[in-house]
């Protein structure tokens, strides 16, 4: 989006929200146009603000903004959809407010992705409607992971390259994927991974969600992906902080 841009029409999910002065609040918002915004909502905390309902957490909103300075203000709040569900239930809003954390920090600001926008929306409305958490979340985080450019390897060994067998294999968050048994103890930060949760990781990268939704993982498998993912997410997200500008380099990579 060019930096002279003075007002902008567009939907957006609001992440979070902190105070701001007297009466303002300070949104981050992971918009369908322009990736992550932070926009100031001036007067919502004042008892008659007609805006205040329509900027909370989780808010899908209809937004017109304009630039003022160096920042964007709300001009127009109208909301789409307030995904009630996910306020009602512990579960639910923890599980949210994870998948919106994985989209603030592995985003851009100001950098337009409609399909991880699209990913998002119907990311919510699964939860929403009372699919299966572990799918929808899981779901997610592979396309993700697939669209900010670290989709995992999990075909092939990432180390000598062959074709991953019907066997227990190792994962490495270094390597980026799947390490064979051969090769495993070869990988410094590699993990044993179960065949059967392996598979549950590629089914989420190559199933279709409908598809997805049908099957029930054990629990075995539901605590063996939460956890390599959560190790692969954690290793990637350090990275990122320790070196500014990385995932702008990989993606310029990736589109060069
Ligand atoms: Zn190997």
């Amino acid at each position: 989006m060019p930096a002279l841009e003075r007002s902008l029409k567009t939907e957006a999910v609001v992440i979070r929200h902190a105070e701001m002065g007297e009466a303002d609040r300070l949104l981050t918002l992971f918009s369908r146009d322009a990736g992550i915004i932070r926009a100031v909502a001036k007067g919502v905390r004042r008892i008659h603000s007609k805006k205040a309902g329509h900027l909370e957490p989780f808010t899908r909103v209809s937004l017109m903004l304009a630039r003022s300075h160096e920042l964007w203000i709300v001009t127009q709040a109208v909301a789409l959809d307030l995904y009630l569900p996910l306020h009602e239930d512990l579960i639910l809003t923890g599980e949210t407010a994870y998948v919106l954390e994985l989209i603030d920090r592995f985003s851009y600001e100001e950098g337009e992705n409609r399909n991880l926008y699209r990913l998002l929306i119907d990311t919510l409305e699964r939860l929403s409607r009372g699919d299966p958490v572990f799918t929808a979340v899981h779901y997610f985080e592979l396309h993700l992971l697939d669209q900010v450019g670290f989709r995992p390897q999990l075909f092939n060994c990432v180390r000598c390259k062959e074709e991953i067998q019907p066997q227990d294999q190792f994962f490495s968050a270094v390597q980026g994927g799947a390490v064979c048994p051969k090769c495993g103890h070869q990988v410094p930060d590699a993990r044993p991974i179960t065949m059967e949760s392996l598979k549950y990781l590629r089914n989420f990268q190559r199933t279709t969600y409908p598809r997805l939704v049908q099957s029930v993982p054990s629990p075995l498998v539901e605590r063996e992906v939460e956890s390599i993912l959560q190790y692969y997410n954690t290793f990637l997200l350090e990275r990122r902080l320790n070196t500014p500008g990385f995932l702008n380099e990989v993606r310029k990579k990736r589109e060069a």
